[in-house]
């Protein structure tokens, strides 16, 4: 095709919705009253952020939720508050976002990184194997962007091996495997709120767990400073009395401004994942008749939100997928590739996480993301920007192998 008379998309791949009004006119009262901070409110008044929690608690089915600055610091609490000594060892997943590795880094753990199969998640036998030994106790498994394994499977082996799972649900919000809610696996699960994920307060976490020592422990870590009576979505007050002294604050709070554009859009979430499953279908029904393309079929029992789309472009080599990667961004197409040497914006291969020593040779998950694209669904996409974008990468794909 000629240069000139190509398509182009226009619209932009990190482009949220705006806040709703009923979000905007609930941060202007915080505003207006200055009482932002979450401990910034009357005797027996709620504040924000206690309400957020009471609905996404509820939200999930969970006894107790935690909001928290991000979802990394969630996790790091989580870590903290169920157990995790320094020198432990983490199992995780190695194909995941850069905070995990980080929250593990920060706990002081030693991480094991588990390698993936080709459907992008984690592999139940590498697993097996490595959560059998001795000095394995935890697993902190990423539900990365939003593919959700054999959860009977994880439980199983978990089980088995005395392991104690942790969830990081950062994409798997509005998420179930064989109709229970992703988060609801493990000791506890954490959630971001952060820009780019399900719901949006700029930055934000949520903890949620049914333990009661687990979130006495997070809440002042979280840096509560004596004030948790305050929190609703806690356990009762004498759980924390004999941690209260032998607990430090690490400062991970949210705020009432975030958890106040967030009540509104956690109301809404179910709808919206319905939107971005309509996006996600349409463009994978699109991909999947592609020559060259393959998508791995998702699990009968996963019910997954598809706000962003991860496909393989099996035994092409670095040069070719590089080609086709700069080809659709020609074209306004913003493709990510895990598969890069190096780490790039918010993506990168767990060969670059080098400040945790020496890391493991994962045959398949280098091989898996050598070829792996990603790309971002946000709902300002209508569905038939969904059409375009699935032409182009079409044309490029034809362009690139022809
Ligand atoms: C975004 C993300 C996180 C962390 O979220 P923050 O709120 O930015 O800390 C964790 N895990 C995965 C898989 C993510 O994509």
């Amino acid at each position: 095709m000629n240069q000139t008379d190509a398509k182009c998309f226009t619209k932009d791949f990190t482009l949220q919705e705006p806040i709703s009004e009923e979000g905007i006119e609930k941060a202007l009262d915080i505003l207006r009253s200055g009482k932002i901070h979450r401990y910034n409110v009357d005797k027996d008044e709620k504040g924000e952020a206690v309400l957020l929690e009471e609905e996404f608690a509820q939200y999930m089915g969970s006894k107790y939720c935690l909001s928290c600055a991000s979802c990394g610091s969630a996790m790091y609490l989580a870590l903290k508050s169920i157990g995790v000594q320094p020198g432990d060892k983490v199992l995780c997943n190695a194909y995941t976002l850069a905070p995990v590795p980080g929250a593990i880094e920060n706990s002081g753990a030693s991480i094991e990184l588990v390698d993936i199969v080709d459907d992008y998640t984690i592999d139940l036998d590498d697993l097996k194997r490595k959560a059998a030994a001795d000095d394995v106790k935890w697993l902190l498994l990423s539900h990365m962007r939003g593919h959700i394994t054999d959860m009977d499977q994880i439980v199983k082996i978990c089980t088995e091996n005395h392991v104690e799972l942790i969830e990081d649900c950062a994409h798997t919000m509005g998420a179930s495997w064989d109709g229970k809610k992703s988060g609801t696996f493990g000791k506890a699960a954490c959630f971001s709120t952060q820009t780019y994920k399900h719901v949006n307060s700029g930055e934000g976490g949520l903890l949620v767990t049914d333990d009661p020592e687990l979130m006495a422990k997070a809440i002042i870590y979280s840096g509560s400073y004596m004030l948790y009576e305050r929190h609703t979505a806690r356990p009762p007050l004498e759980v924390f009395e004999s941690i209260k002294k032998l607990t430090p604050n690490y400062s991970c709070r949210m705020d009432n401004l975030r958890a106040a554009i967030l009540r509104p859009q956690l109301k809404n979430l179910d709808e919206q994942c319905r939107r971005w499953n309509k996006r996600y279908r349409l463009i994978e029904q699109a991909l999947v008749k592609m020559k060259g393309i393959s998508i791995p079929s998702r699990h009968p029992k996963e019910s997954y939100v598809g706000s962003s789309i991860q496909f393989s472009l099996p035994g092409q080599n670095e040069e070719t997928i590089i080609r086709f990667l700069d080809l659709c961004l020609s074209r306004g197409v913003e493709l990510k590739w895990f598969g890069n040497s190096e780490p790039v914006g918010f993506t990168s291969a767990y060969t670059s996480w080098q400040y945790l020593g020496k890391l493991p040779d994962l045959k398949n998950t280098k091989r898996i993301l050598k070829t792996m694209c990603d790309m971002r669904i946000p709902l300002t996409f209508s569905e038939e920007d969904c059409l375009t974008i699935t032409e182009i990468i079409e044309e490029c794909l034809q362009e690139v192998l022809s």
